[in-house]
């Protein structure tokens, strides 16, 4: 029997499998497709950086000659106005290169379970884990898959949960929330000569504002001659186009004159692929005997490229209260609630930076360009959200936001959307709880 039963291979169960096999627990990866296989979210944060360095993964990354990611750029709907950022502005601590990657996440997530074998995880592929088992108190105690004709039992100490969106135990307990703002969905594909831009930039990645609300694409170097392209707007508009894709995606990329001019020679060399529904949270994270991770726990609006950095986050943090709940024989929920507490504090830190975002999307352009807040700015866009009970620049923003609501003739004001403001005044009492818990090691506040 196995310590640990992972389901799902994604980068949040490769991470999660390597860390455990690091600390000596015997843990098995489950995934029901054959990698490589095809997945969105192509671009990663520097924060990414230092678990992959962790993991001993850099050498791989660049084996694999993923493209260094150096900064980004957001292109407004006219062609005036573009900003962006280097990361070796504000290098991160104990992040070494000045970029993360861009990757093709059939070889990115195939080189990251590869890794998580090499260093002792069992990887069963091409298996469905179609239940998780759970014994006379209710503790998860194993799955059931179905090999051939046969459904078989495995059972484990632990059961965790990293199946992605499909959000296997959250679906089967019930414990998914749909988010009440955000409900977009995104058509992508890849293509050849794209214009990515000067020699500066051409590696960042590419945002472009499309002119209706809520609207964006993002451009994403995958090779030196592939580019992924990606149209995200409100699921009102998607369902408007009736089926004809095409069409509706070429009519976006007709929108705004940079786009039009970056995709003048463009080919596409793959289908089209659409991905609806996306924003949501589980109501917990972990229960008795078992934990979810990665976006099977939770899922924020891709804006940003946080999704890689969330996984592979939580599959560290995930490690940690695994490992003491083994070494005290005791699988209870509490046992594993630092790490629900630590993956939430941050995932809200994202979540309340995008909605700012969305709020009202010229404050966004706006702080970054102004000294004061650029480095803050800077933290949160690297991915650095964990473990802080305080987050200035976005009480900054909403400072600001509540300024121009009440100002008339404020010149952002016709730029303002009805997302209503957030709140993280919860974050202070979640690091006081989590102390006391003995869960985070570190406290750092926004910098
Ligand atoms: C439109 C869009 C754009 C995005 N852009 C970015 C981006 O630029 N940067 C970024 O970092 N993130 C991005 N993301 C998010 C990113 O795709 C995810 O956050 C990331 O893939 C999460 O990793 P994961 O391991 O949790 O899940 P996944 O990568 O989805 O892995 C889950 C795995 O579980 C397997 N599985 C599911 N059910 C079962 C089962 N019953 N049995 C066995 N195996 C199972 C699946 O086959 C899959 O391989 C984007 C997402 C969307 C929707």
């Amino acid at each position: 029997m196995d310590d640990v039963i992972i389901i799902g291979g994604g980068p949040a169960g490769a991470s999660l499998g390597a860390f455990l096999s690091k600390a000596g627990v015997s843990n098995t990866i489950i995934e029901k497709a054959n990698h490589p296989r095809e997945h969105v979210g192509e671009s990663l944060v520097s924060n990414s950086n230092r678990i992959l360095s962790e993991l001993g993964l850099l050498p791989v990354m660049e084996a694999e000659k993923f493209i260094h990611k150096y900064g980004a750029a957001w292109h407004p709907p006219s062609s005036e106005g573009t900003v962006s950022i280097r990361f070796a502005e504000f290098p991160l601590e104990g992040v070494d290169q000045p970029y993360t990657y861009h990757v093709d996440r059939g070889k990115f997530d195939l080189a990251l379970l590869k890794h998580a074998e090499a260093l002792g995880s069992k990887v069963i592929q091409g298996i469905t884990v179609s239940q998780v088992l759970f014994d006379e108190n209710q503790f998860a105690c194993g799955v059931r898959v179905k090999i051939g004709d046969q459904s078989v039992a495995l059972k484990s100490k632990i059961v965790v949960d990293a199946s992605g969106r499909d959000t296997f135990l959250g679906r089967h307990l019930r414990l998914k929330k749909k988010d009440p703002i955000f409900n977009q969905y995104a058509i992508h594909t890849w293509f050849e000569n794209v214009d990515r831009g000067d020699e500066e930039t051409r590696d960042y990645i590419h945002i472009y504002f499309l002119p209706v609300e809520r609207g964006w694409v993002w451009q994403i170097p995958i090779s030196r001659d592939l580019t992924s392209i990606g149209v995200v707007v409100e699921r009102e508009q998607f369902t408007q186009a009736k089926g004809d894709l095409e069409s509706f995606f070429y009519e976006h990329m007709h929108s705004t004159p940079d786009l039009v001019y970056a995709m003048r020679d463009a080919r596409r060399v793959r289908g089209f692929k659409t991905e609806g529904d996306y924003s949501y949270t589980l109501t917990k994270f972990v229960g008795d005997g078992y934990l979810i991770i990665g976006d099977a726990a939770r899922f924020v609006d891709p804006i940003f490229s946080s999704g890689i950095s969330v996984a592979l986050n939580s599959g560290k943090f995930a490690s940690e209260v695994i490992v003491k709940a083994l070494a005290a024989n005791d699988f209870r929920e509490e046992l594993f609630k630092p790490y629900e507490m630590r993956l939430r504090q941050g995932v809200e830190i994202w979540y309340e930076f995008i909605r700012l975002y969305y709020k009202l999307l010229p404050l966004f352009t706006y702080f970054i360009q102004t000294p004061k807040y650029r480095l803050q700015i800077f933290r949160l866009l690297q991915g650095e959200v964990y473990d802080r009970s305080e987050v200035p620049v976005l009480q900054a923003m909403r400072d600001y936001i509540k300024k121009v609501e009440n100002t008339e003739t404020h010149v952002f004001r016709r730029a303002l959307t009805d997302i209503p403001l957030g709140d993280l005044s919860f974050l202070p009492e979640f690091e006081a709880e989590l102390e006391a818990l003995g869960g985070a090691s570190t406290a750092v506040t926004a910098n």
